[in-house]
C-alpha cells in the first residue's frame, strides 16, 4: 500500500519534464559499453591534436573500412562509401543511401580545430640568453591558463625545396617539451593587481625553445643560432622555412581518466574532437542508410569558420553539388530537403560557478547528449535557432531509441555567448540543430567530459543516420 503512487505523483509523472541521469538509469552492461567506447576515443585524441592529424587519422580508419576517395566522374550505388580530403585540414565523408539524393541527405557536421598557440610567421628570436618563439593565439583562450604547462609542437613546414615536414614533438615520454613562463609570486605584485584578461597579454605568450649557445663567440644571437643548427641538422630547415609553415603549440599531455570512478575523460581538444570522433564512429557504423549520410569535419570553427577549410566557405556545398551531379540529382533541392545535426559541444553546469548558468536550461555532466536549440549572444544574435518542427523530430528520434538526452543553453542570458557552424548550415537552407557533448573547462588546456555523455552522443548520431 505504501508503495502505491498518490494521484499527485502520478499526475506529476505524466505532465512534468525531467531530464534523466545516465549514471543512474543505465544498467552496468551499458555503462561498461560506454567505458569501452571511450578507450578508443582517448587513443584517437592522442593522435589528433590538430586538424591535419585528425584528417590523417580519420582517413586511415576510413580506408581500412572500405571508403575510397570521391571521384566526381563516377556514379555511386547504395552502400558505397566515399571521402573528400579538403586541403588536408577538413574532411567530408558520405555513405550513399537507397533513397534518391534530392529527397535530402543527413548531415552531421563537427569541427576538428581547437584553441591553441600558433607560432607567428617569423617566430624565432633570442633575448636574455634564451631562444624563444613568438606566438599568436588561435581561438578563444584564457591566456593565463597557457603559462607554465608543458607544450608540444605540432604542424607542417613546407621547406624551400617544396617538401613537407610533419612535426609532432613533445607528446612521447622521451621527447622534450616547450613552455610559456610566468612570473614568480614574489615579484608578481603588479601583475596580480591586473584583471585576469590583462595579467598575461598576447605578446607575453612566448615559448621557451632553447638556452645553450652555439660555441662561436664571433656570432651574435648564439642561442638562436644553436636552435637553428639543430633544426637544420635534424629536419633540413632554415629560418625562412617558418614563413611557409603552420606550426602550433598544444598541451603535451595525453587523454586521461578522471575521478576515482574513471567516469570522465580529461584531455586537450574535446571541443570538438569529441563530436568529430562520435560522428566518425556513427558514420562508419551505419553501413546501409536510406538517406545518404554526409559527415563533415570542418576546420577554423574556433576563429569563426573563416577561410577555405572553414564552413563559411563553399567546400561542403561544392561537395554536395559534385555528389548530385554524379547521381543525376539537383543540389538545390537536395539541400532544401536535408537535415543536419551540427555536432558541437556545449557548456556543462559547473557547481563552482553556478552564477553563469540558469539551472533549468543548462546541460549537466552525465545527463546525456545535449540538444542546443540556439547559441548566440545577447538577444540571440549570431545563431541558428532550430524550428519547433525539427526539435520535435529530434526529441522523438532520441526518445524512441531510449537515448539519455538533455537540453541546454550556452549559459544564462547576457552572460556572454558563442556560436557554432549551425548558422552556416542554415545558410544553405538546411534544417539544423546543435547536438553534442557537455564539457567542463571548455577551451582550457585540459577539458572534461563524461564517458556516458560521449556514448549517448554517438548513439544519437547513429539513430539520426538510420532515420
Ligand atoms: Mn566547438
Ligand atoms: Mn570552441
Amino acid at each position: 500500500m505504501c508503495n502505491e503512487k498518490t494521484p499527485g505523483e502520478l499526475l506529476a509523472e505524466k505532465l512534468t519534464y525531467r531530464t534523466r541521469d545516465a549514471g543512474e538509469v543505465l544498467d552496468p552492461a551499458c555503462l561498461a559499453e560506454a567505458d569501452a567506447f571511450c578507450e578508443d576515443y582517448k587513443a584517437f585524441l592522442d593522435h589528433a591534436k590538430i586538424e591535419r592529424e585528425a584528417v590523417r587519422t580519420a582517413i586511415g580508419r576510413l580506408k581500412a573500412a572500405g571508403y575510397t576517395e570521391f571521384d566526381p566522374g563516377r556514379s555511386y550505388r547504395p552502400g558505397d562509401r566515399i571521402y573528400r580530403n579538403v586541403r588536408g585540414k577538413a574532411l567530408v565523408l558520405a555513405t550513399i543511401g537507397t533513397e534518391a539524393l534530392d529527397r535530402g541527405v543527413h548531415l552531421v557536421i563537427s569541427h576538428i580545430d581547437s584553441p591553441r598557440l600558433d607560432l607567428k610567421p617569423n617566430p624565432l628570436y633570442e633575448d636574455g640568453g634564451l631562444a624563444l618563439f613568438k606566438t599568436h593565439y588561435y581561438g578563444g583562450i584564457k591566456k593565463y591558463q597557457w603559462t607554465a604547462i608543458p607544450l608540444a609542437l605540432h604542424g607542417t613546414v613546407i621547406r624551400k625545396d617544396g617538401t613537407a615536414l610533419e612535426v609532432a614533438i613533445g607528446d612521447e615520454a622521451g621527447d622534450p617539451v616547450f613552455c610559456v613562463t610566468d612570473l614568480l609570486p614574489h615579484l608578481a605584485r603588479d601583475q596580480m593587481g591586473k584583471t585576469m584578461k590583462e595579467g598575461i597579454r598576447g605578446e607575453q605568450l612566448n615559448i621557451v625553445a632553447g638556452s645553450r649557445p652555439y660555441p662561436d663567440e664571433k656570432v651574435k644571437d648564439r642561442v638562436k643560432l644553436a636552435v637553428l643548427a639543430l633544426l637544420h641538422e635534424k629536419y633540413g630547415l632554415v629560418e625562412a622555412d617558418f614563413l611557409s609553415a603552420e606550426l602550433t603549440m598544444v598541451p603535451a599531455w595525453k587523454a586521461r581518466d578522471v575521478g576515482f570512478d574513471r567516469s570522465m575523460i580529461g584531455a586537450y581538444g574535446h571541443d570538438d574532437k569529441v563530436c568529430a570522433y562520435t560522428a566518425l564512429r556513427a558514420a562508419m557504423a551505419v553501413e546501409h542508410p536510406a538517406k545518404t549520410s554526409v559527415t563533415v569535419f570542418a576546420d577554423k570553427e574556433e576563429i569563426g569558420s573563416e577561410g577555405n577549410t572553414g564552413l563559411n566557405s563553399d567546400f561542403l556545398k561544392i561537395f554536395v553539388e559534385d555528389l548530385c551531379a554524379a547521381q543525376g540529382a539537383e543540389s538545390r533541392r537536395t539541400l532544401t530537403n536535408s537535415t543536419c545535426m551540427s555536432a558541437d559541444v556545449n557548456a556543462a553546469f559547473d557547481p563552482t560557478f553556478p552564477e553563469v548558468a540558469e539551472r533549468g536550461n543548462t546541460a549537466y555532466l552525465n545527463r546525456g547528449v545535449v540538444i542546443t536549440k540556439y547559441t548566440g549572444a545577447g538577444g540571440k544574435s549570431g545563431t541558428n535557432d532550430a524550428s519547433a518542427e525539427f526539435m520535435h523530430t529530434v526529441r522523438t528520434l532520441l526518445d524512441r531509441a531510449d537515448i539519455v538526452w538533455q537540453t541546454g543553453e550556452l549559459g544564462a542570458v547576457d552572460q556572454g555567448g558563442g556560436g557554432t557552424v549551425a548558422q552556416f548550415v542554415a545558410h544553405m537552407n538546411v534544417e539544423v540543430v546543435d547536438v553534442g557533448v557537455p564539457v567542463l573547462s571548455m577551451h582550457a588546456p585540459f577539458e572534461l567530459v563524461s564517458k556516458t555523455d560521449v556514448f549517448m552522443t554517438y548513439r544519437a548520431f547513429v539513430e539520426f543516420l538510420r532515420s
